[in-house]
Formats: C-alpha cells, sequence, structure tokens
C-alpha cells in the first residue's frame, strides 16, 4: 500500500514550517520530499491535505482507561477514540487502574485479551509494581517476567488511594526501584509524602473542613518536593532511571534539575492542567479540576512552562483519568470526589495554542514534548516520534489559525467534562492518522469519522536502556 499525502506543511526548527510531500509505504514513511521534487508514481493513492500542518502523531505516556474493572469511567475503546480525535497515535496507559492491576505476565495478557479488539490507536502498556504485588514472594520474577512481555516502564505510589494497587513504604520502594533497575527499564513514580499527606488530610477532615481549598492545603507543594528528594536520595542509592509523573511544583522540578545537573538518571513529566490552571481555578471549579497531585500557584506554572522550553522537563502526559461523570465528581464532599480529569484529546491543541501561540516553546520543541522524547523515553524511537523515513506514518493534521471553544459535549470519551470548558484554542485537529490509515477525520460541516475499534496494535518496548 501506498500512499502520497500532500500539499501539507512540516516543522522545520524553530516555530518554523516548510510545504512537504510524505510518502507513505505499507504504513511506515519512505521518503519526505520538497513539493517539487514530487515524482509522478501510477500505483500511488494521493491525499491532499490541503496546506494543513502536519505534526507527529502524539504520543500520551500517561493514560488510564480503566479497562478491565473500572468501566464505568472509560473504556480502552473510547479512551483511544478521544486519543484519535487529539492527534495522538499512541498511548501508554497505567497499570493500576484496571483489574486485575498489570503486575504479572497472568494479569497483562488477561489486559491485553479484553482490550486489544478495542483500540483506535497504537499502545503501549505500562507495568506496575504495588504494596499488594510485593505482598507476593514471587514479585521478582513476576516484574521479570512483564518486562521480558515488553511493557514499557514500571509504575509505583509513594502515595496511593487505591485499595488494588497501594503505595509502597521507603524500605518497599528502595527494594523495587533496585530490582527495576536490574532490567534496565525506567521507573514511574507518583511522588507526594505518604505521611504528610495522611496526617494533613486527617486533621483536616477532623476539624470539618470540606472546601477545595482544604484539599489543596492536605497536597502541598512541601509533600511533592519531600517525595521528590526522597527519590533523589534512592536514585543515588541505586543508579535505577527514575522519571517522576505528573510534577506540579516548581520546587519539585528544581530537585529533578539538581540531581540531572548531578548527573542522576531522573526525569520528570508535567500535564497540561498543571500548566494551565492554578489553586485559585480549583476553589472556583472544585472538584471538576480535583486531581493528586493538586493544581499549584502561578509562579509554580510558570517556573513549569519555562522547565518545558528549556528541557527540564522531559515530556507532557495528560495523566487522563475520569470519573464517572457527575456521579463521581458530585459526592457531597471534596474529599471523596473523583480525583482526576480527561485531557486525552486536548492536550496537543491545547500546547499548540498555549504554548507555541504564546510564544512560551517552540513548534520543534512541541514535537519533542509531545512525540520524540516519549518515544525515546519509552524505548518507542523504532516505531515512532518524529515524522522521519522508516518510522510509522503517524500524523496529526491541525488547521493551525483556526479558533474554536472547548465543549465537554464535544470530546469523545465516555465521561465528558474539562475544566477547559468554554476556553478558547487557536489551532485543531482535522485528521489523524496512525501507520498511515485514517484513524479519525472532521470535515467542514462538522461531522466526524471514526477508524474500527482494534485497528490499534501493542507495541513492546525495545530497548531496555534509556537516557
Ligand atoms: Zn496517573
Amino acid at each position: 500500500m501506498r500512499r502520497r499525502f500532500t500539499n501539507l506543511r512540516i516543522p522545520a526548527g524553530g516555530s518554523e514550517t516548510r510545504p512537504a510531500t510524505i510518502l507513505a509505504v505499507d504504513g511506515r514513511i519512505q521518503e519526505i520530499t520538497s513539493p517539487a521534487a514530487e515524482p509522478a508514481e501510477e500505483d500511488v493513492e494521493s491525499l491532499d491535505l490541503g496546506g494543513r500542518l502536519v505534526l507527529p502523531g502524539a504520543i500520551d505516556g500517561h493514560v488510564h482507561f480503566d479497562d478491565p474493572g473500572f468501566t464505568h469511567r472509560e473504556t480502552f475503546e473510547t479512551g483511544s477514540r478521544a486519543a484519535a480525535a487529539g492527534g495522538v497515535t499512541c498511548v501508554v496507559d497505567m497499570p493500576c487502574t484496571s483489574l486485575p492491576p498489570v503486575t504479572s505476565l497472568h494479569n497483562l495478557q488477561a489486559k491485553l485479551a479484553v482490550i486489544e479488539a478495542k483500540a483506535h490507536v497504537d499502545y503501549m502498556l505500562w507495568g506496575g509494581l504495588s504494596h499488594n504485588a510485593l505482598a507476593s514472594p514471587e514479585w521478582r520474577r513476576d516484574l521479570a517476567e512483564i518486562v521480558a512481555a515488553g511493557v514499557a516502564a514500571i509504575k509505583v505510589y509513594m502515595l496511593s488511594g487505591m485499595d488494588s494497587f497501594r503505595d509502597l513504604s521507603r524500605p518497599q520502594l528502595r527494594d523495587a526501584v533496585e530490582e527495576v533497575a536490574r532490567h534496565g527499564v525506567p521507573v514511574g513514580v507518583h511522588a507526594e509524602d505518604r505521611e504528610m499527606v495522611r496526617e494533613l488530610t486527617g486533621r483536616l477532615r477532623a476539624e470539618g473542613r470540606d472546601e477545595p481549598a482544604d484539599y489543596a492545603a492536605s497536597r502541598p507543594a512541601a509533600a511533592e518536593i519531600a517525595a521528590v528528594e526522597t527519590m533523589r536520595e534512592i536514585c543515588r542509592e541505586t543508579g535505577a532511571r527514575v522519571h517522576i509523573v505528573h510534577v506540579a511544583s516548581g520546587g519539585a522540578l528544581d530537585i529533578v534539575s539538581a540531581a540531572r545537573d548531578e548527573g542522576l538518571p531522573m526525569s520528570a513529566e508535567t500535564c497540561p492542567h498543571f500548566l494551565q490552571f492554578t489553586l485559585s481555578d480549583f476553589r472556583e471549579q472544585g472538584a471538576l479540576l480535583k486531581t493528586a497531585p493538586v493544581v499549584k500557584d502561578p509562579a509554580d506554572r510558570e517556573r513549569l512552562w519555562k522547565g518545558l522550553a528549556s528541557g527540564e522537563l522531559l515530556f507532557v502526559a495528560t495523566d487522563h483519568a475520569a470519573g464517572q461523570w457527575p456521579e463521581e465528581k458530585r459526592t457531597g464532599s471534596i474529599w471523596t470526589d473523583y480525583g482526576g480529569v480527561p485531557g486525552v484529546e486536548l492536550s496537543l491543541p491545547y500546547l499548540l495554542s498555549e504554548g507555541v501561540g504564546r510564544g512560551r516553546i517552540t513548534l520543534e520543541r512541541l514535537t519533542e514534548v509531545t512525540a520524540s522524547e516519549p518515544a525515546r523515553f519509552f524505548g518507542l524511537e523504532h516505531r515512532k516520534g518524529r515524522l522521519a523515513p522508516g518510522l510509522d506514518a503517524d500524523l496529526a493534521v491541525l488547521e493551525p489559525d483556526e479558533r474554536w471553544t472547548v465543549r465537554a459535549e464535544g470530546l469523545h470519551n465516555l465521561n465528558r467534562y474539562t475544566p477547559l470548558e468554554g476556553y478558547e484554542l487557536k489551532g485543531r485537529i482535522c485528521q489523524t492518522y496512525v501507520r498511515a490509515e485514517p484513524v479519525y477525520s472532521r470535515s467542514s460541516d462538522g461531522s466526524e469519522r471514526f477508524g474500527k475499534p482494534g485497528f490499534g496494535g501493542r507495541i513492546e518496548r525495545e530497548s531496555r536502556t534509556t537516557s
């Protein structure tokens, strides 16, 4: 199958673009040429993209698609459909929010059996280590087996709210991280200090306080900073490749940066909600914007944007996690309302609009933090992450100047709500291709088409060492 994408523009360094033609053969990019060099060929299907901007399909390294086990929140079909509509061509799904959790080969296979017929886009799976998993005398063997089976990385929690995937104590964490390091894959850490948060939570709830600001006060920046400091120590002790997921505070990023200056193999990601919102938004929006960690102050937000531009933050992931709407977000108490926001569909247009559009990052940097850096991190760069010959023809096609207003009812995941409701963004996804096949398209009259669920395929981690 030969398909030529014509009349399009691609990034050309900085925030420049240039006209190009992309030839895909059997789903992979064969060559990228300038339009003048286009040879006339007969056995090629030609697709005119109308002068639009083409970016490498985004890789969302942190999604919770909840399948199987919590499918009242999300399913792999609905989550990956939203990904397709958001220009995301590969997702990396977390091990903790499905049942059974991905902590053994048996559980990994059980999950694959359920989701493989559902995926609209390609996917990788995180494996995990939990308190529950470490209770088994076979946990080291289980870990070795899921790594051998190609999980993308291993997730651990320093503070978890899930009974089926409990957090690790400091000694357990050290053991777990050391063991993961022996396999040469990264460990992704939810970093909030358990003792500090539990103590604050207990005190605030005992006082009967129940406002968003109280929940925020139970998970202060100090809790994240203390946890990242602990991980720096463990990184020093073990040499493990440590990645801090969803960094919210400038202080936590400072520690990761200092660790890197020290030569330690540490990195971090942040999420669109931490780049956009602060505590005053949380006070206003309440549970709609409830996440862990919690959004922080304007100074933190500016520090994160700066770190995204400078390379101190490795990439952006969404931590897409949708609670049942409205039931789980309107329980009557901020303490019991579900924590998590859907994000997979809006991340790429958000970063184009508020990052590139406002001059905070270049277009080139956008493609790094949404595609090439996560591809490298997850051992996926042999397949994805760049527009380059030999790689999958995964394309996000955007109308870069279209202004549109975000509406939850227009999203495509299962439970539709968003803290970005009513925000105007500049730049909109109009088509998404995975391996040169259309998985999403929106025509000028607004009608939308999706590819078939099950087209998306699983990808195993290739390399066992990461920089
Ligand atoms: Zn998460």
